[in-house]
């Protein structure tokens, strides 16, 4: 996996994910991150093109890459497309231009990666997945502290949790849905060590 900009280098963040993005209001939750400082958007892994055109006052120019097992990547207020829905792209590959359509205040890539229809820190699930720079962090090894964002699998626990994917970051896993297949898989006792508020999901 890659970040939009092509590249494993972190790109710049105009706007974070999370709530109460002041753009978009008070109370309201940015299901992506507002990348800047490069002009040329690339696929943050290989898919299936699923979208490309205008796709509402907000979004504007926007493209909805397929990656299958439930993840969806999306990037929104783009000047140009240079894909089409039905295409198969690789990783890395020029999807787009950087641009201000839908309701962006400049220039910005609006990026969402999505599991299973739920969007989660997109820059910290490209730094878990990212295998040219942190192997380490694609394949926990479970007898080390992993402080590095993951997505996972979690054994399940009797009475207790329910397995399946989670994403972890800063502490806290986030249930995303029945095992994905491909993922490492924690124990319950890693997974414990990692996420404090994995315990009675
Ligand atoms: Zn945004």
């Amino acid at each position: 996996m890659l970040y939009p900009t092509g590249t494993t280098t972190r790109p710049r963040v105009s706007s974070p994910y999370g709530p109460r993005d002041p753009r978009i209001g008070v109370g309201a939750f940015h299901h992506g991150a507002d990348l800047i400082g490069f002009d040329a958007i690339h696929a943050v892994a290989s898919g299936r093109v699923t979208f490309a055109g205008w796709m509402n006052a907000a979004a504007g120019n926007t493209v909805v890459i397929d990656h299958g097992g439930g993840v969806t990547s999306v990037y929104m207020h783009n000047e140009r497309h240079h894909v089409r829905k039905g295409d198969t792209v690789s990783e890395g590959a020029h999807i787009a231009d950087m641009g201000d359509t839908g309701n962006a205040t400049g220039e910005c890539n609006h990026l969402e990666i999505r599991v299973r229809g739920k969007s989660v820190e997109p820059l910290a699930y490209i730094a878990a997945r990212l295998t040219q720079t942190a192997p380490n962090t694609t394949h926990p090894n479970p007898t080390t502290k992993e402080e590095e964002p993951m997505l996972v699998n979690i054994q399940g626990h009797a009475g207790k949790r329910s397995g399946g994917a989670y994403f972890i970051a800063n502490g806290v896993a986030t249930y995303l849905g029945p095992v994905v297949v491909g993922l490492p898989l924690l124990t319950t006792a890693h997974a414990d060590a990692l996420a404090k508020a994995v315990s009675g999901l």
